[in-house]
């Protein structure tokens, strides 16, 4: 039976033993307005250049006649607690595409209908939360941390009803849908679901096609296979959040559910870019007062669930004592790629015996001296291209003589720490540029190109777009300043999805 897309106010979820997924039809929007459409994604994945699109399939309004679309079922631990049956509930598959490489990428509509595991939302976006998940996807992208991407941005002709406190009146939210791309948008919950289920022959079934299709490299069998897997999921998910850690990302929202099994950023809701290094930041104002999902608990949260994926997956292992030691491993394994990012940042070569007090000396620096996280290594690749630097510009607080002190003292260890280079101060500032962003998508930047873009202007966007794609470059110095002091209410509480 294929589902409508239609909503009617509280959707029976449906129960899909076995398969895990229903067919759906998106529900066809009749008034769209394509907004941006990534050409050199469409290539690059086998869609072709602009010219040649159905933009009726980009906007979901009208389909060719014989595709089959779909939404998956998955479950989830939600802050902390088994949640149950999920699904995609905004979110509906297009299908498959193949490459001239070979390459497959799935491809999904977000916000064009309801599905059965829409539960008693409306299966809609708003134009604010996919403008966010549009731009930040292929930021990241850029940023060189692995992740979905996004595709195309479309206006759905509705209004859709959120009760926000984002202006004050509920019913203003434009509607929109993205388009979505990944190799995969298998998820920890997907196999949650079926563990929870007791169903462990579509449990290995679905090990065995993730293995097949995504971690090729796997060649072992039996058991064994299955621990590789698991191991790699582990070494992928650390690898992630490291690179979260070195851009300065905080996802918000680390349920399991959205956790993906090929290691990538999914779901984009009220994450935030981190302008102020603080370990105890959130966006996620549904987060408070426990700060589950802050920048410096990200690590810690990974293991745990990946806790939650190895017991999903302890039916096809059954080995208490390996999924143990492997996720034991799992803090020091991420610890020192963490010790080797922050080197990289720093210009170092390699990971010393001090240098873990180093940084936490420069973590509590940071924390004292509201620094911005992004602008302190900008500040600190120019001290040693000895340019005119000035930690004042890069600071939330005041810098009184006390903090001045404090400051130079620690310049002083790095020059010290510097020294211990064994290759020259161009390579180590060839690393820095490399690991030390230009151009991050500040959540206030964000804001004001919402703003303009519920106007109808795309100025801000186009700029942001160009922006996004060189991050590692400084192409517009107006981004590269601190957060104005007007939008500190908008550093991530009030841009919530
Ligand atoms: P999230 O917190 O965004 O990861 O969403 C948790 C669950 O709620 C997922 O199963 C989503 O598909 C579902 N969901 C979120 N927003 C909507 C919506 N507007 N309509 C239907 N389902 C939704
Ligand atoms: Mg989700
Ligand atoms: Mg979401």
């Amino acid at each position: 039976e294929i589902f409508p897309g239609d909503f009617s106010g509280n959707t029976m979820q449906r129960n899909t033993p076995k398969v895990l997924f229903s067919l759906v039809k998106p529900v066809g929007f009749e008034n769209t307005t394509l907004i941006h459409f990534n050409e050199e994604l469409s290539e690059e994945i086998g869609l072709g250049k602009f010219e040649d699109q159905d933009i009726p399939f980009l906007t979901a309004s009208d389909l060719p006649q014989n595709i089959k679309t779909y939404a998956t079922a998955y479950a989830g631990h939600q802050f902390g607690n088994w949640a149950g049956q999920l699904g995609d509930g905004r979110a509906i598959f297009a299908g498959e595409i193949i490459n001239d490489f070979g390459q497959k990428t799935e491809i999904q509509w977000k916000g064009a209908g309801a599905t059965p595991y829409s539960r008693h939302a409306d299966g809609r976006a708003v134009l604010r939360s996919s403008v966010r998940e549009y731009l930040m996807s292929e930021a990241m992208f850029h940023l060189g941390v692995p992740t979905t991407r996004a595709l195309s941005l479309a206006l759905s002709g509705e209004n859709v009803v959120r009760d926000m406190m984002y202006n004050g009146n509920p019913e203003s939210e434009k509607g929109a849908v993205v388009i979505r791309t990944a190799e995969s948008f298998l998820r920890f919950g997907h196999f949650e679901l079926i563990s929870a289920q007791k169903e462990y022959d579509t449990l290995r079934n679905l090990a065995d096609f993730a293995i097949a299709n995504y971690f090729k490299d796997i060649k072992s069998e039996g058991v064994e296979k299955y621990k590789d897997f698991f191991a790699q999921i582990c070494k992928r998910t650390a690898d992630l959040v490291v690179e979260w850690y070195r851009v300065g990302f905080v996802h918000g929202v680390m349920n399991t559910d959205n956790m993906s099994v090929l290691g990538l950023t999914i779901d984009y809701g009220p994450y935030s870019m981190m302008d102020e290094y603080d370990l105890n930041f959130t966006p996620n104002t549904t987060d408070l007062p426990g700060r589950r999902y802050a920048f410096g608990k990200q690590g810690q949260i990974s293991q745990w669930n990946l806790w939650q994926l190895a017991n999903s997956l302890f039916p096809l292992i059954k080995d208490e004592k390996f999924l143990e030691e492997t996720l034991n491993q799992y803090g020091n394994y991420f610890w020192e790629a963490h010790d080797t990012m922050l080197c990289k940042k720093f210009g170092f070569d390699e990971l010393e015996k001090n240098d873990e007090e180093f940084f936490s000396n420069w973590q509590g620096l940071m924390h004292e001296l509201q620094f911005d996280y992004t602008l302190f290594f900008h500040e600190i690749e120019k001290m040693r291209n000895e340019k005119d630097v000035d930690f004042e510009a890069v600071s939330y607080g005041s810098l009184d003589q006390n903090k001045k002190d404090k400051l130079n003292h620690f310049l002083e260890s790095y020059q010290n720490r510097l020294l211990d280079n064994t290759f020259s101060r161009e390579d180590s500032l060839e690393i820095m540029k490399k690991n030390n962003p230009k151009f991050i998508l500040r959540n206030y930047i964000l804001f004001e190109c919402i703003e303009e873009i519920n106007e109808g202007k795309k100025e801000l966007f186009e700029k942001l777009i160009s922006a996004l794609k060189n991050p590692y470059k400084e192409i517009y110095p107006e981004f590269s300043i601190k957060r104005p002091s007007k939008y500190d209410d908008v550093s991530g509480c009030s841009m919530l999805s």
